[in-house]
């Protein structure tokens, strides 16, 4: 398949790409990556008039250090991401996740405000800005505004940004743990996930003081189980507890079903995950 035929501009500016949105009205996408993107218009399932390029403007790639966050830039690849020394000790949970996301091919071109904006449930770097707290920097013609990721994704590769607007940076904040995890199950290594889970804990000598955990693959969305962060904060430390959190967040999601797996399939496997995360958490740092 061919794209339908579009209008192709390259501006080296943010404000300059803005421009071209309005001037588009409402018929402009923004291409970084294109890892999502081309395929959707070689399927012609969308049909922009104009695609504005990206990948011109300077200064939308880096990972910077910035208080107790770090940036990282709308354009920034995937693989720099999963090769940052700064990412491993900073953000140890999402430089875990990386290869898990696609294969390299794509990782090397794909971007993070690309996934992100691409809203897919079941991607990676969705997850991981719920279960950072991430703040999206976006741009659009009256400027910038900030966007919590959990008002980010709407639904199923929906997000909340305005046709005119681009994402331009994001900022994560470190989290204080004592023991974190990953984990994921996908058909095949580099597909997307069927179920994932990222958790964190603090934990006393005896309890835990507070756990964070996101979930995808499961819903129209990646998902923040706070309910599940109260309900099990404070409570004591033993054999059961991996079991346990595992009851409690299969009882906090109603898993989606599709052509790749069953409700119950993807229910029981994210409890497995929840209870494999927790035992890892709990040991990480003994
Ligand atoms: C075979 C295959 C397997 C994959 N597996 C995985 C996987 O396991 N996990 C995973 O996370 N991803 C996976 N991906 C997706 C990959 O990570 C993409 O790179 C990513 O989803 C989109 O990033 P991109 O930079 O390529 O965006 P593009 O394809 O260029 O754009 C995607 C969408 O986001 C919009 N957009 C892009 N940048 C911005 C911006 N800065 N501001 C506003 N809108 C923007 C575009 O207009 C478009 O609508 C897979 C892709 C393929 C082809």
């Amino acid at each position: 398949m061919k794209p339908a035929k579009f209008d192709y501009v390259a501006p080296t500016t943010v404000d300059a790409a803005v421009e071209a949105l309005v001037a588009a009205n409402g018929e402009g996408k923004v291409l970084a990556g294109g890892q999502s993107l081309l395929p959707l218009l070689n399927f012609r399932m969308t049909r922009p008039g104009v695609l504005v390029d990206l990948n011109g403007i300077q200064g939308l790639s880096f990972i910077e250090p910035r208080g107790d966050r770090i940036a990282i830039g709308a354009l920034t690849r995937h693989r720099e991401i999963e090769q940052s020394p700064l990412i491993a000790s900073k953000l140890p949970v999402m430089a875990a996740a990386m290869r898990h996301v696609a294969h390299l091919a794509i990782r090397n071109r794909g971007t993070i405000g690309g996934s992100l904006s691409h809203a897919d449930p079941a991607a990676e770097l969705p997850m991981l800005s719920l279960f950072y707290g991430a703040e999206l920097s976006v741009q659009g013609p009256a400027g910038r505004r900030i966007v919590a990721a959990e008002d980010f994704f709407v639904d199923a590769l929906t997000n909340c940004l305005e046709p005119e607007e681009i994402v331009v940076e994001i900022e994560f904040p470190m989290l204080a743990y004592d023991g974190w995890a990953f984990e994921e199950v996908a058909r095949r290594f580099g597909d997307f996930a069927l179920a994932s889970i990222a958790v964190s804990v603090r934990r006393g000598s005896s309890t835990i003081d507070n756990v964070r955990i996101a979930v995808m693959g499961v819903a129209d969305t990646p998902l923040r189980l706070k309910a599940v962060e109260g309900k099990f904060s404070g409570v004591s430390i033993d054999d059961r507890t991996p079991d346990r959190f595992s009851e409690l967040v299969m009882s906090s999601v109603s898993a989606n079903s599709d052509l790749h797996a069953s409700s119950e399939y993807r229910q029981h496997l994210l409890g497995k995950l929840a209870a494999r995360a927790m035992r890892t958490a709990l040991t990480a740092k003994e």
